[in-house]
């Protein structure tokens, strides 16, 4: 099946190495201080050993932001763990002027050693407020998991002033082009449009209890990376490219100080064949009983889809897509409750109009227009007379934030989560 040809993600025309911008100022080289922890680097095994979370920090004790970037979260995707080995063994090795400090995290340990997506409960969907309140002793390994990676996440960003850029490097059963997946945030945005991939956005709405969708919700910088396919031949270097990357755009390194950015920038182009365009979540297949459910085979990331085209089939019944579009992460493992997710294109215009848009905070003037009404009592809730507000309405609304959008007595309900659109 062939790719789409997406477009130019919005970022993606004057980038390469201009990677130094959102960068504040020349930090100079301060005393040497090796990587903690990345003596530790282990040899390639398919399965990482580890006995703790911290897989190692970088800090020359110069001012900057704090980066905190996770492998590991599945536990069937070891790649992220080699790849952030291997930046705190190169960074310990250039002693790259970094500044703020950058902490590296595994996710599921157990989970890691025994090469098995998780044990009792995906771990990257167990960090919503209702599965948070429930605490570790309900017996759920990831429940308990979730509380030691979680208190020291806090101990790290405990009194930190500006947000703390969040990476989460996973990887996909399918195969096909590395991509982002980002709640559409403007800070988001900046980070994941510096990486020439695709870049998803609308996780927030179709995913509940991922880790960046907690981290996003509290006003930090959040950007998953997808790197490829599990254990794929370039998936840990596409992972370390973006870590590199990220570096630099999030404002630790000045790219003139790291040849890895440009050779990372055209690592990630090469892997991403290219393709480079804004991509937006519009449909989740939940998958209630693994066994029951099995993907037609052949698809990889951004294949496009028809209306009416068979995708899987569960329980003995065909399952069909409702929709053109373009198919992400279809199910090809063992484990797992997402079947495949569809997507959109979303055109540069709209990008832009709706930067735009939030810039102007027009999401809070928006009841002022003819047609748009504020639903009483719930200030992320908009009913809009697509009688009056005809034109675009879906488009804008999406992209202020207002991704939920439902039929109630002939008018268009949009909502969206508290507080995300104006960031
Ligand atoms: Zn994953």
């Amino acid at each position: 099946m062939k790719h789409s040809s997406l477009p130019p993600n919005p970022a993606s025309n004057a980038r390469g190495p201009a990677l130094a911008a959102g960068v504040a100022g020349n930090c100079a080289p301060a005393g040497s201080v090796p990587a903690q922890g990345a003596a530790g680097t282990q040899t390639r095994a398919s399965r990482p050993d580890l006995q703790e979370h911290l897989l190692g920090t970088y800090d020359r004790g110069q001012p900057g932001p704090l980066f905190i970037f996770v492998g590991g979260m599945h536990g069937n995707e070891p790649d992220g763990i080699w790849a952030l080995q291997d930046l705190l063994a190169d960074l310990a090795r250039s002693q790259a002027p970094l500044c703020g400090r950058l902490v590296c995290f595994a996710g599921n340990l157990e989970a890691l050693r025994r090469g098995d997506r998780y044990i009792d409960r995906d771990f990257n969907r167990v960090w919503s407020e209702a599965d948070l309140a429930r605490g570790a002793e309900s017996g759920i390994h990831e429940f308990e998991v979730r509380a030691g990676l979680l208190a020291q996440i806090e101990s790290e960003i405990r009194g930190v002033k500006q947000p703390v850029v969040f990476l989460d490097l996973h990887s996909t059963s399918a195969g096909g082009s590395p991509f982002s997946i980002i709640g559409d945030t403007r800070q988001n945005r900046r980070i994941a449009f510096a990486l020439p991939v695709p870049v998803i956005l609308g996780l927030e709405e179709n995913v509940d209890g991922a880790l960046l969708g907690y981290f996003g919700e509290r006003g930090h910088i959040a950007v998953g990376f997808e790197g490829g396919q599990h254990q794929g031949a370039d998936t840990r270097d596409n992972h370390l490219a973006a870590a590199w990357v990220t570096l630099v755009t999030g404002g630790g390194l000045v790219g003139k100080h790291t040849p890895q950015g440009k050779v990372s920038f055209d690592q990630l182009r090469k892997a991403g064949h290219g393709l480079a365009g804004v991509v937006e979540m519009r449909y989740r297949h939940h998958v209630h009983v693994r066994e029951e459910f099995e993907m037609v085979q052949g698809f990889t990331n951004f294949d496009p889809v028809h209306a009416g085209q068979l995708l899987a089939h569960e329980s003995g019944q065909e399952i069909r897509s409702d929709q053109d579009g373009l198919i992400l992460l279809p199910l090809y493992q063992g484990q797992g409750q997402d079947g495949y997710f569809l997507g959109r294109e979303v055109r540069r215009f709209w990008l832009r109009i709706s930067t735009g848009l939030r810039v102007l905070q027009v999401g809070k003037l928006a009841p002022l227009l003819p047609g748009i009404q504020r639903v009483q009592g719930e200030d992320d809730t908009l009913d809009v007379n697509p009688k009056i507000a005809r034109w675009w309405v879906v488009e804008i609304f999406h992209l202020l934030g207002y991704r939920k959008h439902e039929p109630v007595e002939g008018r268009l309900r949009f909502s969206r989560r508290k507080s995300w659109a104006s960031r």
